[in-house]
């Protein structure tokens, strides 16, 4: 399983993904931090009519995916859109087309 670059805020304790310069939250420094990867889905939607770039493999899945460790992210699921269910345990795949890519937990 791979992890998940972002940031940790080194005042504020925020932490989210993708890494940053500065924190969002409180203007501060952030460090960079790794997620393990592992989650659950929030809410998904699966994508039809892809924009431009995107066509491949449609039609495919876009889910809210709640980290473990906290952050919340947006990635592209590489099961479904059958069988997949709100709060699904799902991890981190790769990082593909700039974009994360998850699949789901068996
Ligand atoms: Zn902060």
């Amino acid at each position: 399983m791979g992890s998940v670059h972002g940031f940790s805020c080194t005042r504020c304790d925020w932490s989210d993904v993708p890494t940053v310069d500065v924190c969002p939250r409180c203007g501060s420094k952030v460090t960079e931090a790794r997620f393990s990867g592992k989650g659950k889905i929030d809410t998904f939607t699966v994508i039809r009519y892809p924009p431009e770039g995107f066509e491949k493999g449609a039609p495919y899945v876009v889910a809210l995916i709640d980290l473990d460790q906290g952050p919340r992210v947006i990635a592209r699921i590489v099961d479904g859109p059958e069988n997949l269910q709100i709060g699904q345990p799902v991890f981190f795949l790769k990082v593909s087309n700039g974009g994360l890519e998850f699949r789901v937990k068996h």
